[in-house]
């Protein structure tokens, strides 16, 4: 068996993996990143191909590049949610639009611009075992055919959802998160679609509910190509993803004669991030460390930010001549007190939602005034009605949503334990000794949310 030796050895071609090789090798680490797809396949993934805050990729590859080359849709200006039992809503974007790509054409360009700052990469490179002796030391696996093993100091898993090498790695005497069951996934299905005629809402995100605890989408990659998926939680019985779509598409007259160009599924993490994901030469990032919002399943920026932090962390410990899970544990707070509180936070909604039925959530959705939904989404809206349309507002709310007070209030208690979780989440400890205490304040929260919302415990 041939064996390489680098500084740093990401493991999978996709965002997370990108940035963290494109970050090492800018900062002339010896980096190499293997992707277990071929080189015309490299950046084909499952996704729903919209992002929001595509301003927030870090600097460390050809930003304007990638937007020129995959960027189709650059004015998403809303996110509209289709109610099968009443009025839609519109969420108005606030700041800066949202963006869809051509999600094969922005994996390519990640991995260009990876190889071009400087890492070395391997196509049709399976990795299939992690090599340890106390702490992670390297990978081994099958590079086109042949067995083939890579030494580094810091090997990045960025395999993405469910990624085998958490699964032969020993972390006993670590903190790396290793409470994660299949139960807080979505199983997931997309077709991108190119229409007749142009759609009326190519300037919006759209999500419709479907049962399962899962959410439909048309996501307008241009006014005729359509990105159309769905999904559903994997604590909940399976849904027939492909012949639901099909339903759904063959109801929907822009569909008509349309031809499917694309399909594709996965599953994706629908749960909090880890609450560690470094152990002594091991650190994992994007879907792999569940970075992705549980509530919209979007993950694509923060699989960049965490693969650039990763490597910036790995670099400083390599340089140190000490990659323990001490001197890595800087990634996890940086993580955790960015988006990490923020999707912690998300998570507690996913919870409520999982122990009430869709057509309740529906119902009440649809006898909640428009205004009062955004206001509750954190937007705008309220403030723009007057004290007497405020007053008659309430009045005929408190009528419409008879029967579901205690539903409202449930979800109100909710959305106070969340702010008071993400306090929690800013003071992550910022060394593994302070965690274990950590865990239990936020822990005592979590049992809140059980008591409150009368769901199983998701983790
Ligand atoms: C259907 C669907 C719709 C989605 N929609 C959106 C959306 O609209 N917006 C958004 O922001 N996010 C969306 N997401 C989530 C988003 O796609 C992911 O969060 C993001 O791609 C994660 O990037 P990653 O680099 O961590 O993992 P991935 O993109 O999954 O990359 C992992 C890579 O590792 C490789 N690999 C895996 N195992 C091995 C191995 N053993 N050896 C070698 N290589 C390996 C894989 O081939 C792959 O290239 C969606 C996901 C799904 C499934």
């Amino acid at each position: 068996m041939s064996t390489e030796t680098r500084d740093i050895v990401v493991v999978g071609g996709g965002t997370a993996g990108c940035f963290a090789a494109a970050t090492a090798a800018g900062e002339d680490l010896d980096v190499v990143l293997l992707e277990r797809k071929s080189e015309e396949e490299g950046g084909h993934i499952a996704c729903g191909d919209a992002i929001k805050g595509k301003s927030t990729f870090p600097d460390v590859i050809d930003r304007d590049y990638l937007r020129e080359e995959s960027f189709t849709n650059e004015n998403i200006q809303r996110a509209m949610f289709m109610n099968p039992k009443g009025e839609n809503y519109d969420i108005p974007f606030q700041g800066e639009y949202g963006a869809v790509i051509d999600r094969k054409r922005y994996g390519e360009v990640l991995l260009e611009e990876a190889d071009r700052v400087g890492a070395d990469i391997h196509y049709n490179t399976v990795i299939k075992d992690v090599v340890q002796n106390g702490r992670v030391t390297g990978v081994t696996g099958i590079r086109e055919g042949d067995p083939v093993a890579y030494e580094a100091e810091v090997v990045v898993d960025a395999a993405g959802a469910l990624s085998l090498l958490q699964d032969k790695v020993d972390f006993e005497g670590t903190t790396y998160d290793t409470n994660v069951d299949y139960s807080q996934f979505c199983s997931a299905y997309r077709e991108v679609i190119e229409t007749k005629e142009p759609v009326e809402y190519d300037d919006a995100i759209v999500f419709k509910p479907t049962d399962e605890l899962g959410y439909l989408w048309y996501f307008p990659r241009t006014d005729r190509e359509i990105n159309a998926g769905l999904g559903f939680q994997m604590n909940k019985p399976p849904m027939k993803l492909v012949d639901v779509l099909k339903r759904d598409l063959e109801n929907r007259p822009e569909f008509r004669d349309a031809e499917v160009k694309d399909k594709l599924g996965a599953a994706l993490p629908t749960r909090r991030p880890y609450d560690s994901a470094v152990a002594p030469g091991f650190m994992s990032v994007g879907d792999a460390a569940g970075h992705v919002n549980p509530t919209t399943g979007g993950g694509i920026p923060g699989a960049a930010k965490a693969g650039h932090w990763a490597a910036q962390v790995a670099i400083e410990a390599i340089a140190d001549g000490d990659v323990s899970e001490s001197a890595l544990w800087e990634y996890n707070r940086k993580v955790q007190t960015d988006f990490g509180q923020r999707f912690a936070a998300m998570d507690l909604y996913n919870i409520f939602g999982s122990a009430h039925e869709v057509d309740e959530l529906t119902d009440v959705v649809t006898a909640l005034p428009g205004e009062m939904i955004i206001d509750l989404m954190g937007k705008k809206g309220e403030t723009s009605l007057s004290l007497t349309e405020k007053l008659t507002t309430s009045i005929t709310t408190l009528v419409k949503t008879r029967g579901h007070w205690r539903t409202l209030y449930d979800a109100y208690k909710v959305g106070q334990l969340a702010s008071q979780l993400k306090e929690v989440y800013d003071e992550y400890p910022t060394t593994p000794d302070g965690f274990e205490q950590w865990r239990d304040r936020r822990d005592a929260i979590m049992d809140e949310v059980y008591e409150v919302t009368g769901a199983e415990p998701k983790y």
